[in-house]
């Protein structure tokens, strides 16, 4: 392994909780692996990269990051193929978000070599962590947070980039019923929506709350200025299927570059699918229903890479949709990616990473 440029003191712990995982019985995002990456950023530059036994942060009550929120996150995951190699899902795209992430917050950013060798670092010390049981993999969340203990407003001169992992099983997730919002907002033109901010996800959690109290599992978010236009389905990106072409808003500064979105939708040209990313209105979307048009809607993330929508209400109408079991695109796309992500389909796109 090259630790050349980052020097990462690797401390193991002779502490593996590995033994008493019960994988049966795994809930997503509860259980940790027995390490994780820490590194500071210090006098201008990043310093102290370490791996050593997954714990607790202290911190001064004064830090930054707790009342002003200076913090993005990434989402990614490994598995370990038929030989038992550890492949990694398009690692340098979800670097490159990292970054893009990190500027709009005023953070430092990390160059995509060094992102990489903090994780395959990580990854090979926390090996056995890395399932390889079908349907399961090892869930990747690097982050970043501001470190100063400083109450005045201003970016902080001094970070934390901490990468963890989380074991997770098959992340089956029922069909939802969403609602397409027409007061609350997401994101707003010229903000933070395409970063992975963690204001963007306090900010929706109260929308998301009423629209459960309504029996919407999530939202539909619609654009700032007019709600006219749809852009994601709660922390997914959304993907629809109408008079048999593929339907999806394009990215934008409130719409997240998600990489699963790129991936089902560079699948489906290459099956040969037409496909159309740009804007997409409830209008149309409630007359491709109401005329029986659209045969599939779902998300697209990197947890539980496709979310089937089985009803979409707008307006105080709710409109089923086709049955999931006969959702031909969706189901094969997301049959193809896990096969992918597990190293069992050829990566023919380039996207996996050995480690
Ligand atoms: C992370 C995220 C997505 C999905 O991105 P992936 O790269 O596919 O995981 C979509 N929308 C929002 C708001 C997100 O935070």
């Amino acid at each position: 392994m090259n630790t050349d440029t980052l020097n990462i003191n690797i401390v193991k712990t002779n502490n593996s909780k590995l033994s008493q995982v019960k994988w049966d019985e795994l809930q997503f995002g509860r259980t940790f692996s027995d390490h994780m990456f820490v590194m500071d950023y210090k006098d201008g530059k990043w310093q102290n990269a370490e791996i050593s036994e997954f714990a607790d942060l202290k911190m001064s009550h004064a830090t930054s990051i707790l009342p002003y929120g200076q913090t993005f996150f990434e989402g990614m995951k490994a598995a370990k193929n038929e030989t038992g190699e550890i492949v990694l899902f398009r690692p340098e795209e979800h670097a490159k978000r990292f970054n893009l992430s990190d500027e709009r917050m005023c953070m430092p950013g990390v160059p995509v070599d060094m992102f990489i060798e903090a994780l395959r670092a990580l990854l090979d010390v926390d090996r056995g962590w890395v399932p390889q049981k079908s349907g399961y993999s090892l869930y990747i969340r690097p982050f970043m947070i501001a470190m100063d203990p400083y109450v005045g407003i201003r970016p902080s001169d001094t970070y934390k980039f901490i990468i963890f992992t989380c074991p997770v099983g098959a992340y089956y997730s029922e069909p939802v019923k969403v609602k397409i919002e027409t007061h609350y907002s997401r994101a707003v033109e010229g903000g933070t929506g395409f970063a992975k901010a963690g204001g963007n996800y306090a900010g929706s959690l109260y929308p998301a709350m009423k629209g459960q109290e309504e029996g919407f599992r999530q939202l539909i978010w619609t654009d700032a200025k007019e709600h006219k236009y749809i852009e994601e389905s709660g922390t997914m990106n959304v993907l629809f299927v109408i008079d048999g072409k593929i339907i999806t808003p394009a990215s934008s500064d409130t719409i997240l570059a998600g990489i699963t979105r790129r991936s089902v939708v560079d699948i489906a040209r290459d099956w040969g699918y037409e496909v159309e990313e740009r804007r997409i209105s409830i209008a149309e979307v409630v007359e491709a229903m109401k005329e029986g048009r659209m045969t599939e809607a779902f998300g697209a993330g990197t947890a539980a890479t496709i979310a089937q929508i089985s009803a979409i209400h707008s307006d105080g109408v709710t409109y089923d949709l086709p049955p999931v079991e006969g959702r031909e695109f969706s189901n094969k796309v997301l049959n193809y990616l896990d096969e992918y992500k597990t190293g069992k389909a050829e990566d023919k796109f380039g996207w996996l990473l050995k480690v």
